[in-house]
């Protein structure tokens, strides 16, 4: 793995890229790899006479195929999960086509987030710490609660206080590291759910788990100084969702492929990077967005982790993906 130090920026957003190897079913296929990782920051594509040659991206970290998600988590979201114990709003993402390794580094971001924050709580014995978690999956613009699946769709409503809130949302207070683990662990099963019935529905459905990190810090004369804020770990749908034409940039007849809420968040995530914070963000075009809206912008950090496969076969969505990437920095 290529070496490089934690990233732990001013700015709010953190742009990283992961490589992921070639897969056995890209090997036997006898597909070639696309795109080097020339440096730490760095993806080239090879010179295999495509005809769009593009590239060099640079972004505030590149993970090649031989680093592993402890690598990815301490340099690519570590920073971001842990201002979440501080009472900052914190959002971590993968971003990338179906099968470009997001549920696979988004699951194990989740394994460290968990066990370091729980390594700070132990470490922290002066404050008290109340976690809870909630878990919910996005299906065509349809929520549901991944730890009570029976409820059925939920609305939305808008709290004053709070902003976007999802109606009827279990919030399940955490006991530990390991019933944290467990409860995870349940939505993950709940997720499976209709995977069968809907081949492709892992590509179209986004899940977020929110952990709520809640604290207090007794200091002299008794005065109380509380923390809260929530990280939202956020498996989205497959970027192929994302656009708007088809591989040869005709416009798509059907509506059917775009994904509103993934559309939507590439739009706000746009702009917030490009400087243009006090211009019309559009958080309500979607159920996503307005979920995260108070983890987004503003006062919120956030870290997108851009997977991509190396194969030639799949260049055309890398590039996308390299395209989105850049224009999130
Ligand atoms: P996605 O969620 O983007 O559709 P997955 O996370 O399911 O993709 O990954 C597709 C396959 O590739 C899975 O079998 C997964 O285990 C494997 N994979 C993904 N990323 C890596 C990696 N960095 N190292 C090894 N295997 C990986
Ligand atoms: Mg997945």
């Amino acid at each position: 793995c290529t070496p490089g130090g934690p990233k732990s920026r001013e700015e709010n957003i953190l742009v990283t890229v992961r490589v992921r190897p070639l897969s056995s079913r890209e090997q036997t296929a006898y597909d070639l790899i696309a795109w080097d990782v020339a440096d730490e920051h760095t993806v080239v594509s090879r010179n295999l006479n495509h005809e769009r040659h593009t590239g060099p991206y640079t972004f505030d970290r590149v993970f090649d195929p031989t680093c592993s998600t402890h690598k990815v988590y301490i340099e690519g979201a570590r920073d971001v999960a842990l201002s979440a114990l501080n009472g900052i709003n914190a959002t971590i993402f993968a971003y990338g086509q179906t099968s470009s390794g997001k549920t696979f580094t988004m699951r194990g971001i989740t394994e460290n987030a968990v066990k370091d924050i729980y390594d700070h709580i132990k470490n922290n014995p002066e404050r008290d710490f109340i976690l809870k978690l909630s878990a919910l999956e996005i299906y065509n613009e349809t929520v549901v609660d991944l730890l009570n699946r029976e409820s059925g769709p939920l609305r939305l409503l808008d709290d004053p206080e709070k902003g976007t809130i999802v109606e009827k949302l279990i919030e399940e207070v955490v006991n530990d590291g390991q019933h944290l683990n467990q409860l995870i662990g349940i939505c993950e099963a709940q997720r499976q759910v209709g995977e069968t019935a809907l081949n492709d529905k892992s590509s179209r459905s986004h899940q977020i788990i929110r952990l709520t990190i809640e604290s207090s810090l007794r200091e002299n004369l008794g005065c109380v100084q509380t923390f809260l804020a929530s990280l939202n770990l956020v498996d989205l749908a497959g970027s192929e969702r994302a656009s708007q034409t088809n591989a040869d940039g005709t416009r798509l007849k059907e509506g059917s492929h775009i994904n509103r809420s993934l559309l939507t968040l590439t739009t706000v995530i746009r702009k917030l990077s490009g400087g243009k914070r006090n211009s019309h963000i559009p958080y309500r075009d979607s159920k996503l967005t307005r979920i995260l809206q108070t983890s987004l912008g503003g006062n919120a950090r956030t870290a997108i982790i851009c997977t991509m496969s190396p194969a030639l076969s799949h260049v055309e969505q890398s590039r996308n993906t390299l395209s989105f990437a850049t224009s999130a920095k």
